[in-house]
């Protein structure tokens, strides 16, 4: 027998990581947990009915295990807080609590009034400008083929972080909520404008998300979009695998209901898939290996989008970790995204340049089809734009502008890197409303340098 020459030298331990999924009954280390077995806790009613809404509902759950002070932080953050808070049991388990300022989990769901940073003076609350782009309530269309039809306004956890602070979850003290569609009947008006616009190929159905909606709900919404003739292509879209992956366990009318549209859809020639939410490796135990293997076993295709966010996965290591686990669970990574310029969560943005060096990094280390594209979804409405694509980028000043010819010809989009990340000259011209105008008409002016001007949108 020939001797094989391994030229690569063997793989670090540390490339395999991604496999090492957290096992075993790790929730009982949660005090309110200690007695709960598996079958309970695998109960999506019962992950449902357990959520943490409250600080004292946090305090109950964790009692001995974070600091007074701790919990003092906390009650303060749920006052200045866009987002109403819910978090469930999974989430929760998930969690360090011996260093939960730090941990990636608690950050996303969890304010802490000591950690917030004053929000950039260029932001706004709906910066996505999606109610401008809104023809009927609940409806999107800003892009000529897709639209993004949101018809439930509740999640399983509440994101800090999340887009559309406008409009999801409960009223908070900072923010009245618009009201999106919310009912069958309200959801004709978007069904009937869908049907009426024969370039719309592409549904995503979101909100809000899709766990929340009853079985007969996903089924009426699907049926009702597949009988659109010209109707390609839908997405479900839902922060539940990441969160509550149990659900896909046991709640079987709701995964039943998801493959029955998923296969009428085949049968018709129409793709019907799944968008999930994961943004941190620890999101993915063997519980979400299960909840994945049932979707990829009833023939539902998954893809994920995450956010980039500081102390999350804003480093290349530990972007690589995440995309390398959902590849594991069949999971395709779709899109990173920059962080949105949302009210009361700037402790969570991170820059333009380190959402560049973290594709980078990321790039190479596994199939091009499990790579995400990083994106900036442009505030002012000029929709995703590959973050590597902006017409000009003063990194000193944290400002890059971005053009969308096929969304908005001629308008210039602004995207700010958060101040605190900036120099401590940077910082200073910020503090001046004179100085932070001409900064950026200056990066406008640049943008524009040989070419066409583009006018802010
Ligand atoms: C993100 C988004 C879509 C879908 O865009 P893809 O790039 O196809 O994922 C559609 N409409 C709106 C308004 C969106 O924000
Ligand atoms: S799950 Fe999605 S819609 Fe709901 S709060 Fe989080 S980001 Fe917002």
């Amino acid at each position: 027998m020939s001797q094989i020459v391994h030229k690569k030298p063997p793989a670090s331990p540390q490339s395999m990581e991604h496999r090492n999924l957290k096992q075993g009954e790790f929730w009982r280390e949660i005090p309110a947990y200690r007695d709960v077995d598996e079958a309970t806790f695998l109960d999506h009613l019962w992950q449902q009915r357990h959520s943490v809404k409250t600080p004292e509902e946090l305090l109950a759950t964790i009692e001995g295990l974070a600091s007074p002070e701790f919990i003092d932080d906390v009650k303060a953050g749920f006052h200045h807080a866009p987002m109403a808070v819910r978090v469930s049991p999974y989430a929760i388990s998930l969690i360090d609590w011996h260093s939960p300022y730090d941990d990636p989990i608690r950050r996303q769901f969890i304010p802490a009034a000591s950690t917030l940073l004053p929000d950039h003076p260029k932001l706004t609350l709906d910066s996505l400008h999606e109610q401008d782009d809104s023809p009927v309530p609940g409806l999107v269309h800003r892009y000529v083929d897709k639209a993004l039809f949101l018809p439930i306004n509740v999640c399983p956890v509440y994101c800090r972080f999340c887009t559309r602070s406008y409009a999801i979850g409960p009223d908070t003290d900072e923010v009245d909520k618009v009201s999106l569609a919310k009912t069958p009947a309200q959801w004709q008006e978007a069904f009937q404008y869908i049907s009426e616009r024969p370039e719309l190929e592409d549904i995503v159905i979101s909100g809000g998300d899709a766990y929340q909606l009853p079985p007969r709900n996903i089924e009426l919404i699907g049926n009702a979009l597949l009988d659109i003739p010209h109707v390609r292509r839908m997405r479900f879209a839902t922060k539940g695998p990441a969160v509550m992956p149990m659900k896909l366990l046991s709640h079987s009318e709701w995964v039943d209901a998801l493959a029955a549209i998923a296969d009428r859809g085949r049968k018709m020639g129409k793709d019907v898939v799944l968008h999930t939410h994961f943004n941190a490796p620890e999101e993915i135990t063997w519980i979400t290996q299960r909840a994945m293997d049932v979707l990829f076993q009833r023939g539902i295709f998954v893809r994920n989008q995450s956010v980039l966010i500081r102390g999350v996965n804003d480093t290349p290591e530990r972007m690589q970790l995440l995309v390398r686990r959902l590849a594991y669970l069949n999971v395709h990574a779709y899109y990173v995204y920059m962080h949105d310029m949302v009210r009361g969560v700037e402790e969570l943005r991170t820059t333009i340049q380190t959402a560049i060096d973290t594709e980078k990094f990321v790039r190479g280390s596994l199939a091009g089809f499990n790579t995400p594209t990083f994106v900036c979804d442009a505030p002012g409405g000029g929709g995703k734009r590959d973050v590597h694509s902006f017409e000009y980028y003063d990194r000193e000043n944290g400002i890059a502008v971005y053009a969308a010819p096929s969304v908005k010809p001629g308008k210039a989009f602004l995207y700010f890197d958060p101040i605190d990340r900036l120099t401590a000259d940077a910082q200073a011209r910020w503090a001046v409303p004179a100085i932070q105008q001409q900064m950026i008409e200056e990066a406008l002016r640049k943008s524009g340098a040989g070419r066409e001007q583009l006018v802010p949108a």
